[in-house]
């Protein structure tokens, strides 16, 4: 590994490899400035079979399965450790799995270090700590190697949270910085190359009075047109406008996609639904495509396995990055080194990054860290937390086809409700129950075993009191082989549905990433995290999906098995991960992936850690990119928001650069 060190020295060090991070090194590379990455995980292997085959030979199917650091049968299994996952103190990039939820109270498995809840705190209580339910990737490429690819922008509303119905925060600028960020929003589906069906976009912004004009109008085109509806989308499409939430009348629209709906510079999607974890023909648009593109301008350069260890100061400005190398994932440091340039970029994402500014307090005058006079680097830890829902519909619609999802109900986004409850969107899922119970296999074993872990196979009622059991001429808990296997197991796929909902989350200051005083390999601290949901407005959303949901499977003729969680424990061996009672239910939360929030733009340097050009309140050379920077979550996934904030950045230091 070594970089040759441009005559002028390097006009910018990035740290991070994700879609962020490579979209500002393309954008600068092509204008002609010298950029260096610091990458701390493995380069992208030369063909992706590598991954997959990692993937096929994992017992448990999880986001993060193909990606290094391996985290099944690295170490002997254990009753404690079942799946044989690393300690993460022996590792050099470890990162935080699902697969760690569960055990997430055992500081030999979970890579976040949690403090134990309060001992005998009421379910219901606000103060409830919870694992926190997203993850993320540390290889070349970043996250999005197992992202969905839904690529929706945020809504004006979105941006004037506070101003328009006084919850959370603002953007700096309001609404105005959605019409700022247009331009940039248009550009991002370029570069991810959004597959879309504009006139439903259209339609939809519509009904959000949102003037479809300018760069958005006539002249606009999405780089591809829309992916083929699944059937699952067309019976909810019929069914659901009989329905409204909140007096909204509910819709269904086909989803802007970052996946090619036809060949291009990339395949056409198979609609094998293996998008997350990975989309085996790159289909899907993934960071390692721009991270390609900034490698071939010739004037970005990246080292990888170079895990960004310090930011170090002169005076107020940021005057190099301190990095540790490594060869293998387990074996010691290799050196270690200091990349300095004229502009700085933090891109490692929402944990890592504000774990690397806290990290830095070594700097004279900057004990609480690089870039936090304000005291909120960490703070404000966010996700969309997900309400999931499933059923059986009356005939097949053919689940396990298509991406995993093409369309959704996008209409609870925004109104007037938002002052007592959160906004959702939902998610409609083609993946049949493979999210809400891991299959096809609970099923299966449900019926080779006897079991009744899918309530498919046995006495079970759902919520609203209806038998659940699929076949009523076959005894509870049968046992079946041969072909009334096949067959039951044929009724049941084919008829699976699924629904998410993406519910906004508020700011919470206490809701933060720290150092724990427990360490990876290379001896960094891991992140210790702190995380609830606090807010009634959160809450009511959790009571209005559930509602909502059996709204969608009655107008559907569907049967609902979503079940109710098991009750909350708070102490013991087995303390329960995402689940909270509200007025008298009780609801599991599931994490979307969108980790969010911890190191915000704002209009003051007193309450934010970046200004709205995303460049630091205290240190002018320094800029952030990624959802961290986010000061709410809105309802869209985050990754065009990323994405085009990324462009803008870009675009900033240029203009700084001169
Ligand atoms: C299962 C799942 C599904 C998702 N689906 C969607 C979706 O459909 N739509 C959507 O909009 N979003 C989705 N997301 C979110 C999306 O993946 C992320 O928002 C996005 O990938 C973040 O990009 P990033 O570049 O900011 O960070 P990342 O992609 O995480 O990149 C950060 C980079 O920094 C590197 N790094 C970290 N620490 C260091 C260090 N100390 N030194 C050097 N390098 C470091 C990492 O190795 C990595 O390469 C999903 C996420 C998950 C988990
Ligand atoms: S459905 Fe299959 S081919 Fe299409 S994006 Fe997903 S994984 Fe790739």
């Amino acid at each position: 590994m070594s970089i040759v060190t441009p005559s002028g020295g390097f006009d910018v060090v990035i740290v991070g490899s994700g879609i962020a991070g490579s979209i500002v090194a393309y954008q600068l590379g092509k204008a002609g400035k010298q950029v260096l990455i610091v990458e701390g995980g493995p380069p992208v292997p030369k063909s992706r079979e590598e991954y997959l085959q990692t993937f096929f030979t994992s017992n448990a199917k999880t986001p993060e399965s193909p990606y290094p650091p391996t985290i099944q049968g690295a170490v002997p299994a254990t009753d404690d450790n079942p799946l044989g996952q690393p300690n993460p103190s022996s590792l050099n990039t470890p990162r935080y799995t699902v697969l760690q939820i569960n055990a997430w109270q055992n500081r030999n498995i979970s890579y976040f270090v949690y403090d134990a809840p309060q001992a005998g705190i009421a379910p219901d209580s606000p103060e409830l700590t919870f694992a926190f339910g997203s993850s993320y990737e540390r290889v070349a490429g970043g996250t999005t190697w197992h992202w969905l690819g839904t690529s929706l922008n945020n809504l004006p509303n979105d941006f004037q949270l506070k101003s328009r119905y006084g919850q959370g925060v603002d953007w700096p600028g309001g609404s105005q910085f959605f019409y700022r960020l247009l331009p940039y929003y248009r550009k991002a589906t370029e570069v991810i190359g959004v597959s879309a069906d504009k006139q439903a976009m259209v339609e939809l912004y519509k009904t959000f009075n949102v003037e479809f004009s300018g760069e958005y109008g006539d002249n606009y085109g999405f780089p591809m047109p829309g992916i083929v509806e699944s059937m699952n989308d067309v019976l909810y499409a019929q069914k659901v406008t009989t329905l409204k939430v909140d007096d909204i009348p509910l819709f269904v629209t086909p989803t802007p996609q970052g996946r090619n709906s036809r060949p291009g510079n990339r395949r056409q999607c198979a609609g094998n639904t293996n998008c997350i974890p990975i989309c085996p023909i790159q289909a899907k648009y993934d960071g390692s495509v721009t991270l390609a593109q900034a490698l071939q301008t010739g004037n970005v350069q990246i080292l990888y396995k170079a895990v960004a260890s310090n930011i170090r100061l002169n005076g107020n400005q940021v005057s190099g990055i301190d990095y540790i190398t490594y060869d293998s994932q387990t074996g010691p440091s290799t050196g270690t080194g200091t990349v300095t340039a004229k502009r700085y970029v933090l891109a490692a994402h929402a944990i890592e990054t504000p774990k690397l500014l806290l990290m830095s307090k070594n700097n004279p005058g900057w004990p609480n860290g690089v870039a936090n006079s304000s005291g909120q680097v960490g703070r404000n830890l966010m996700d969309h937390v997900m309400y999931l829902a499933w059923g059986l519909a009356k005939d097949p619609i053919y689940a396990f086809r298509g991406p995993l999802s093409t369309a959704g109900i996008e209409a609870a986004r925004d109104g007037a409700f938002r002052s007592q409850r959160a906004a959702y969107r939902i998610e409609i899922g083609n993946e049949g129950w493979n999210w809400a119970t891991n299959d096809p296999n609970t099923t299966l074993s449900d019926f080779i075993f006897g079991q009744n872990n899918t309530q498919l196979n046995g006495d079970s009622l759902n919520q609203q009191s209806q038998p659940l059991r699929f076949d009523p001429t076959l005894p509870a808990f049968s046992k079946l082989f041969g072909t009334r296997l096949v067959n039951a197991l044929n009724a049941i796929y084919v008829r699976q549905l699924r629904l998410g909902y993406l519910i906004e989350q508020l700011p919470d200051p206490d809701n933060r990433v720290q150092l724990s005083s427990l360490t990876d390999n290379l001896g960094l601290p891991r992140p210790a995290v702190t995380y609830r949901i606090r807010d009634d407005y959160v809450r009511n959303a959790f009571v209005s999906a559930k509602q909502v949901s059996t709204q969608i499977f009655n107008a559907l003729g569907a049967k609902e098995y979503t079940q109710l969680p098991a009750a909350v424990q708070s102490s013991g061996d087995t303390v329960t991960p995402t689940t909270f009672e509200y007025k008298g239910d009780r609801f599991t939360f599931y994490g979307a992936g969108h980790i969010i929030g911890t190191y915000r733009m704002g209009t003051a340097p007193r309450d934010s850690v970046l200004n709205r050009r995303q460049q630091s309140w205290d240190h002018s050379n320094l800029y952030m990119v990624g959802s961290g920077v986010f000061p709410s979550t809105a309802t869209a996934n985050p990754t065009l928001t990323i994405a085009a904030l990324a462009l803008q950045a870009a675009d900033n230091i240029l203009h700084d650069l001169g």
